[in-house]
Order: structure tokens, then C-alpha cells, then sequence
């Protein structure tokens, strides 16, 4: 039998994420009540590096943890894509460095995770996270929602709120409960092997590279500043294609022994980066596959919505998971803030990000900006001399102008969502 309670709030939050925490946040400073419910007991540091495009960093700005976020974090100035011999097919400058006003960072995910939870407790007090609560369920009423939780201490809570916003991730509850039999997790056809390593820094100390093709691929970027040793913590992330029909669970946690993949990475040692050393020194090793959802027809029904992975899970193409999140926080409180903790103002939400971050998700599956090493991989599988020959500048550099207006942080669109 469930308890029941009102929340006393204007907002339900599900999933303490990057998105449901920059949510509450946005929320707050608009004078907007909410809780977050989160399934887990305890948030840890989990994952590894992800980057904070200029418009999601201008959000943060905006909510005063841009400054804190940016000291444990790198502002990355360069992004430079290399075939699978290590020729340098493009590169740009990223973040100040490429005029905008705000930064772009490499970050560790957990430990942004953190900081906005630390954030949240300072500012909403620490009533406002709800730990050990998994959503179950969602209904809607007169009065707007009510949401049933699962409680890891046993037994079930059914909360009652004007509103409620599902941002429990990838495999979302709430977009199950919302929206059934709107499809399963698509698997893209590749592995992933996430991991830090510490080492030397590379290239400018402050640069993304990617390097490969479509079928086979490694990324690499420092996270951390170097230490009075000399050494960052680089993340990396190893790419194979994968023909088995039935990939392994998408789990963040799942670790696997190097050696499922090392072998076909043992020749990726350039004069400018050793791929090989960076796999040999890293301390754990994360297996994930690459999915996403497909995009949906609409993420509102009545009082309740979706945001960040639960509305729009993409591939990891791009950097946008985490920035798309947090544009969707500010977008919703500026939504609340005009309509009230109403249905209408959902819909005013929806409207704003939806056919955006759909387009993102449509163009990461055609690999969004990595096309350009897809084309050179077509063209010179066996390299190149001189990239002009087989790409023309004009064409990679409007491959990386068209991602950039999708993912909506072209230099003319300002840093605003
Ligand atoms: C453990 C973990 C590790 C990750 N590591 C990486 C990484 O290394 N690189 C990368 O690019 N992306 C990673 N991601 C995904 C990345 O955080 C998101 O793509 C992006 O930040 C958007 O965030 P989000 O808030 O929408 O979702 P998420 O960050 O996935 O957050 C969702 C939250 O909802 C909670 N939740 C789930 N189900 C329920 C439920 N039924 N009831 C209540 N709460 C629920 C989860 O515990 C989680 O805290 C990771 C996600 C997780 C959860």
C-alpha cells in the first residue's frame, strides 16, 4: 500500500543527472519550488570525461557554477580529426579560443554530477534531493500528477504535484510510462571503451582529437590541468564496429579487460600521441555500446514531460549529452517562469527543444562532424599527402559550419539556447 503525500512543491523532478540537477537549479533561481527523486541511494562519481559546449556553459554562467566547474575541468581550445595513420585531416579552435564568450570544457562527468548536487543542497537545502526513489509510476489528475516512487528502504510513495519531469536518462521510466511502446534502445553496431589514463599532455594540452573512421576509432582528451608531475588525467575512448546482432547491455558500469580490444589498437602510436600507452596505463575500463532512442512525436502529456537523455538519448557524437541537458533545464524554467506549473507551459517547452534535439540525435546517427573522417578513410584508405587533394577545404569546413548550426552553437547564433 503506497503513502501518500503532497510534495509541497511546484515540480517533480525525476533523476539527479546533469539534467535534473542543472533543472533544479534553474528552477530555484526563478523563484520556481521543486524536488529531485533519485533512484539510487547515493550519488558517486561515475563515468569518465565529457565536454560543455559555449551555449551550455553560458547556462551554467547564468546559474553561478560555471567558475567552479570550470576549476576541475580543462577549457579546451582545440579540436583536430586524424585518419587511422595519424594525418591531421581538419582542425579548429574550440571554446575562447574560437571567439565565443563563454568556454568550452572537458570535464569529468561525476565530478560535474557532484558539484551541481553539492550546489543543489547549498541553495534548495537538502529536502530537495530525495535519494533510494525509483518512479514507477505516472498519473495524471485535476490537480496535475501524481508520481509513484519505489523506495530502497521498501514500500512505495505516491507524491502528488502540479507537475513533473522525467530526467532519469537513457533507459527513462518516465518516457516508458509516458510513452509505451515507443521503442526500445536502438544499438548503433559499436563498442566503446571509456577510460582516463594518466600521462604527459599532448599536442596543445588543451585539445580534443579523434582519430580513424567510422569502423574503427579513438578519442582522446585531456580533463585535468596538468599536476605539479607534469601529468593530465586523459580521458580516451576506443571504437570498434561490431556486427553482433544482440549487443552487451548498455550498463555505464560495465568494466572489461583491455585485452578484448588492445590488439587492433597496437600500430596507433603517432609521433604526436602514443594511443597504445594511453590503453596499457588506464586503471579501469568501461564497455559501453553505442545506442540512443529513436526521437519521439512529443515528450508532453499532460502535466508531466521529459528532458535530457530521457527525451532525446543520442550517440555520443559531438559533445552534445550533456550540453543538450542542460539547454533543456533553462529552456523548461523559462517556460515555467511565463505560464506556472502548468501544462501549457510544457508544451512551450517541448515546442522550444524538441525538433532541435532531434535533429542532433538524426545527425549523429550519420556521424555528424566525424563525417570528415569518414570521407577521408573513403577517398585515401591508405593516406594522404596532401589533404587539399582528397577533401577540399571548403568542404570540411562545411561539414563542421552545418554541425555546429544543428547542435545550435555556431558563432553567429550567440551562446543562448
Ligand atoms: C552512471 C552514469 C555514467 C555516465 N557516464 C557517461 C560517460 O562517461 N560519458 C558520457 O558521455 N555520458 C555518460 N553518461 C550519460 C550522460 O550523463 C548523459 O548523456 C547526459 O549528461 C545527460 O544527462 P541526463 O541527466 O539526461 O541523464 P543521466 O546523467 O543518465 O542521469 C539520469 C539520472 O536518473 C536516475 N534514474 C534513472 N532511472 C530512475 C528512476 N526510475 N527513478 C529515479 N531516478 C532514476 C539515474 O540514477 C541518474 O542519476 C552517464 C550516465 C550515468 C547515469
Amino acid at each position: 500500500m503506497a503513502i501518500e503525500e503532497h510534495s509541497g512543491v511546484d515540480v517533480l523532478i525525476v533523476g539527479a543527472g546533469i539534467g535534473g540537477l542543472a533543472t533544479a537549479l534553474a528552477l530555484h533561481q526563478r523563484g520556481i519550488s521543486c524536488r529531485i527523486h533519485e533512484g539510487v541511494r547515493e550519488l558517486r562519481p561515475l563515468g569518465v570525461g565529457i565536454n560543455l559546449l559555449p551555449h551550455a556553459m553560458a547556462v551554467l554562467e547564468e546559474l553561478g557554477v560555471a567558475e567552479a566547474a570550470a576549476a576541475i575541468a580543462v577549457q579546451t581550445a582545440e579540436l583536430a580529426y586524424f585518419n587511422r595513420r595519424g594525418q591531421l585531416i581538419w582542425s579548429e579552435p574550440r571554446g575562447r579560443a574560437a571567439g565565443y564568450a563563454a568556454p568550452q570544457l572537458s570535464i569529468h562527468r561525476g565530478e560535474l554530477q557532484l558539484l551541481l548536487e553539492r550546489t543543489v543542497r547549498e541553495r534548495l537545502g537538502d529536502d530537495a534531493l530525495r535519494m533510494g526513489e525509483s518512479l514507477v509510476g505516472i498519473a495524471n489528475d485535476a490537480r496535475g500528477v501524481v508520481a509513484t516512487f519505489e523506495r530502497r528502504s521498501g514500500g512505495t510513495v505516491a507524491v502528488h504535484a502540479p507537475v513533473l519531469i522525467g530526467a532519469d536518462g537513457i533507459h527513462s521510466a518516465a518516457r516508458s510510462i509516458l510513452h509505451p511502446g515507443a521503442g526500445e534502445v536502438q544499438y548503433g553496431g559499436r563498442l566503446l571503451w571509456r577510460a582516463t589514463t594518466r600521462a604527459a599532455p599532448f599536442l596543445t594540452g588543451r585539445t580534443m582529437i579523434m582519430a580513424g573512421h567510422s569502423r574503427q576509432k579513438f578519442v582522446c582528451y585531456p580533463i585535468t590541468e596538468p599536476d605539479t608531475d607534469g601529468l593530465q588525467t586523459i580521458n580516451w575512448i576506443a571504437e570498434l564496429a561490431d556486427d553482433a546482432p544482440v549487443p552487451p547491455a548498455p550498463d555505464w558500469s560495465r568494466r572489461v579487460e583491455t585485452a578484448v580490444f588492445r590488439d587492433r589498437f597496437e600500430d596507433w602510436r603517432f609521433p604526436w600521441l602514443d594511443a597504445l600507452a594511453l590503453i596499457d596505463g588506464a586503471e579501469a575500463v568501461y564497455e559501453y555500446p553505442l545506442t540512443d532512442r529513436d526521437p519521439l512525436e512529443r515528450w508532453t502529456v499532460g502535466c508531466a514531460t521529459l528532458l535530457g537523455d530521457a527525451a532525446h538519448a543520442m550517440y555520443p557524437i559531438g559533445s552534445n549529452g550533456a550540453s543538450q541537458a542542460i539547454l533543456d533545464a533553462a529552456a523548461l524554467a523559462r517556460a515555467l517562469a511565463a505560464d506556472g506549473a502548468t501544462a501549457r507551459a510544457l508544451e512551450a517547452y517541448e515546442a522550444s527543444r524538441r525538433e532541435a534535439t532531434t535533429r542532433i540525435v538524426l545527425a549523429n546517427r550519420g556521424n555528424g562532424p566525424e563525417q570528415v573522417m569518414e570521407l577521408a578513410e573513403q577517398r585515401a584508405p591508405d593516406g594522404f599527402d596532401d589533404i587539399e587533394a582528397i577533401i577540399p577545404r571548403t568542404e570540411l569546413e562545411e561539414i563542421a559550419a552545418r554541425y555546429k548550426q544543428v547542435a545550435g552553437f555556431a558563432l553567429e547564433q550567440g551562446e543562448r539556447s
